[in-house]
């Protein structure tokens, strides 16, 4: 599925919700993990920030918050360029 077009995308996506959630499926199939430090325990929602994450992990230096689009690494191919501009690129 992730191989589909852009526009079979938005047909099954209408509203960004509902592809962010398919992007962090794809993504933590398992969870939401920390980027930093991998853990997927004492992660928490943003407040007033959708589909962003605080890692509260002693020793991660994780405190501003990711989204479900920071170092993809080697799954990047597996997102779609168009789906992109869903991602905060500010969490470096
Ligand atoms: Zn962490």
């Amino acid at each position: 599925m992730i191989n589909a077009t852009f526009e079979q995308f938005e047909h099954q996506f209408p509203t960004d919700d509902a592809c962010k959630e398919f992007i962090v499926l794809q993504r933590w199939p398992d969870g939401v993990r920390c980027p930093r430090c991998n853990a997927s325990e004492r992660i928490y929602p943003r407040k007033g920030q959708s589909f962003r994450w605080t890692c509260k992990n002693k020793g991660c230096g994780e405190r501003n918050g990711y989204s479900f689009s920071v170092d993809y690494g080697d799954h990047s191919s597996r997102i779609p360029k168009s789906l992109s501009k869903f991602g905060s690129r500010s969490a470096t």
